[in-house]
Parts: structure tokens; sequence; C-alpha cells
């Protein structure tokens, strides 16, 4: 070691994994309650929580209904899992709920414990689907520039932020995997034809990109893929993490998008974070022939212990009470009125705007080179709002459902303050 090699950092035993540690260590903010949309520090600052978490808690933090929930199943029972001949009465009472008001006609629903295990879920179904099939080359799973489907095995190799990729040793830490361009329909065909579509499994994509920057799909972009995906036998999976259970103002943005997908992912929404909880929604045509009534027909295989997690089975019916009983997916239009329509009046009177891009409850406000997103969201957090930085130094924004119209204003003042600070520094 040389005199002038960096040395350690003090640090807690704790390792937050996505954070550059240098950078962040000794002004972490260590949050201790939340209450509706407002959060608070360890030090007592009140912060409005204006992405709701990492776009999860949509029905607001603190709900005591949703916490009793939680009590009242945990006293019961807290989890049995669903292997072989078991299952748990919550488990099977979600799943039904669930099948009711999916993007996909008769689906069966698989249960785990978030979007990243999820994301597994839906690409190896895929790949299984065709190898039951008997073709045997349908493998590579196409994915969109600046996707975000998590972290784990499938997640990480499918990313479309490259640098989530980046440092395993290998383009993609699972095989077979390859990059379709954000908006350009053409280049998409040709890629198709390039590798071809007897070499391909799925297709995923978010419906409107979140951390590649809030990124509404163009026109009939999506339902343009979906029908690109059905002439050419490729499963369609719609990445519904973020937008699903609301966010955009119906239930799930298949439904706003006009567009039916093969397998549709969720998590986050479902139980607004209450529970960690994920799911896949899987269509007739991959789920049929694993409920054929003969000794030969096949197993998925997959399964983890908290699959159908009963407790946070119980919170997410509970969370979609709350959802239901407070109008909430219909209160998301009005809010992405607002949103939109103050977002575009702040960008009129601020240089430093580049681009809006708003859709449901999400917004993304992208900026030019002279300005730093993060540099910006910190100074946001000095005044008491959380925003986020995303790729394309844009801010993140997406509040609970529960956000009142004056709080929406507040929030985009905040912003329009903070931009008018900094272009002047
Ligand atoms: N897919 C999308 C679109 C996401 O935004 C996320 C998380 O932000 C994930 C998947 C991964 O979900 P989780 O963090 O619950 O594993």
């Amino acid at each position: 070691m040389t005199t002038d090699s960096p040395t350690l950092v003090a640090a807690p035993a704790l390792w937050p994994a996505q954070a550059h540690i240098p950078s962040v260590i000794d002004r972490q903010l260590v949050i201790e309650r939340g209450e509706g949309s407002y959060i608070w520090t360890a030090e007592g600052q009140r912060l409005f929580d204006g992405t709701a978490g990492l776009w999860h808690a949509n029905v607001g933090h603190g709900r005591p209904e949703l916490a009793k929930a939680a009590h009242d199943q945990m006293m019961r029972l807290e989890t049995y899992h669903i292997f072989g001949r078991f299952v748990n009465d919550q488990a099977l009472a979600l799943a039904e709920r669930l099948a009711a008001i999916s993007p996909i006609a008769d689906p069966k629903v698989i249960l785990n414990s978030g979007g990243s295990d999820a994301i597994d879920v839906a690409c190896k179904l895929a790949r299984r689907h065709w190898q039951r099939e008997g073709r045997h080359t349908k493998t590579t799973i196409l994915s969109r520039e600046f996707a975000y489907h998590g972290l784990h095995g499938f997640g990480t190799s499918i990313a479309g932020l490259d640098f989530n990729r980046e440092g395993y040793g290998t383009e993609s830490l699972i095989p077979e995997t390859a990059r379709i361009p954000l908006h350009d329909f053409d280049a998409t065909v040709a890629l198709i034809a390039e590798i071809g579509a007897d070499n391909i499994a799925a297709l995923v994509t978010e419906p409107v990109q979140g951390t590649g920057g809030v990124n509404p799909p163009h026109g009939e972009y999506l339902s343009r893929l979906a029908t690109l995906c059905r002439a050419n036998d490729i499963l369609l999976i719609l990445d519904e993490v973020i937008t699903g259970f609301g966010r955009v103002g119906t239930m799930f943005a298949a439904e706003r998008f006009g567009v039916t997908p093969d397998l549709a992912v969720f998590a986050k929404g479902v139980t607004s974070g209450y529970a960690p909880l994920g799911g896949v929604f899987v269509s007739p045509r991959i789920w049929q022939p694993f409920y054929l009534d003969d000794t030969a027909t096949p197993i998925f295989r997959h399964g983890a212990t908290y699959a159908g997690h009963a407790t946070a089975a119980a919170v997410a019916m509970c969370n979609l009470d709350i959802l239901e009983r407070e109008g909430l997916v219909d209160r998301v239009k009005e809010l992405e009125q607002q949103l939109d329509d103050r977002l575009h009046g702040m960008a009129s009177r601020r240089s430093s705007v580049t681009e809006v891009r708003v859709a449901g409850f999400m917004g993304g406000v992208s900026l030019t080179d002279d300005l730093d997103a993060t540099e910006v969201t910190d100074a946001m957090i000095d005044r008491g709002f959380v925003v986020r930085p995303l790729r394309g130094n844009t801010i993140q924004i997406s509040p609970p459902f529960i956000t009142t119209d004056e709080e929406v204003r507040t929030l985009v003042d905040a912003i329009d303050e903070t931009l008018s600070e900094q272009e002047k520094k």
C-alpha cells in the first residue's frame, strides 16, 4: 500500500448496496417514521414524500388499518408454504382477488416477494414455455434500452441501464438477452429479424419506463410492439411493478395503453410497501399445459419459502380495500392533470428544463447539463421535499395517491424555486 492509498470510510454494519458509499455515508438520511404523504428523519426533519419511496407507498404511510391486518393475520398464522399439497387460505384468497382485476383474462397468479423476484419468474417461465413446446431455440429475452427490471439474475441480465449489467465478467449474467431501442419501432423490427424470431422467447417492457427517466410510450408504440410480438410468436411480458395498482390512472397500464400481455409482473403497489410481495399474472396459453389432468403433466418448478406469504397476502387485500374504498385510482387521473399542468407551467418559466414527461401520477423533469439533478434533489431535501435523480439528468416525481391539490402545488413550487436558485449559480 502506498501512503496516498485511500483509507476506509467509517460506516455502520448495514451495506446499502445501491449507494456509492463514500458519497453518502456521512450524510445518510435515517428515516424512522411515516404518516400520510410525509416521512420523518431521525433528526426530526419532516419531508414530503414526493416519490412515494421507490414508487411504492401509494396509499401513504402509517395506515393503522394495514398494521392491524398484519397483526390479525400473524396472530392466526404468520404464513405457511405453498409447496406440494400445501397452500394457505390468504394466498388463495389474494390470487382470486387479483385474478378478477388482472390485465390478462382467466389468469393464474404466481406470488413471491417483490419485483425482481417476479421478473425472474416471468423470464424463466417464458423460456420454460418454449422448451415445453419443443421450440428449443426460443431462449433470448429482449428488453428496452434504459429499462429497469430489478437486480436479481434476470433483471441484471436484461437491464437497459448498462451500468447495472456491468462487472460480472459476461455481457449478460444469464445468457441470451438483447436490448431493443427505447422508441424506434422500425429498428426493433430489424433487430428481431436479425436475431431471428425462432431464437426469441419474450420481450419485456415497462409500459411507462420509470428509473430510465419516466418515459411514456410514444403514440401507439406499445400496441404496435404487442402486435409485432404476436406476429412473431414472442411472448410479451409487461413489467407493471411501478404502473400496477393505479399509478397511471387505471388499475394496470395495460388497460390505459390497450395491450394484452402474455405475462404481467407486479409488486410495489400491491401492498403499497406494507409487506414485501410481488407476483406474475400468467395467461391460459402458458398455464394450461401445467394443469392437464395427466400423470405426464410437468411441474414448473419454481418456489420459495415466502411465495404466497400469508401475512403479505392479508396486507395486500387490505391495501386493495383502501384503493377501492377511497377511489384512489380515479383520484390519480385528477392528480395527473394537476401535475401535468403545474410542471409544464413551471417548465415555461425555467430555462434549465429541457423536457417534462407525465403519465398518470408520475412525472419526469429533464434538465440541461448546466444543472445536476442530484444536486437539485439534495437542495429539495433542504426545503423539505423528497424527489429523486433518474437517468438522463431527470427528476422523479411520484407522490402517494392521497396527495392533495395543495401539496402538488407546493411540491412544484419548491422545484421551481430550487431550479431558479441553481440557475443563478
Ligand atoms: N421492475 C420495475 C419496473 C421496477 O421499477 C422495479 C423496482 O424499482 C423492479 C422491477 C424491481 O422490483 P423490486 O425492487 O421490488 O425487486
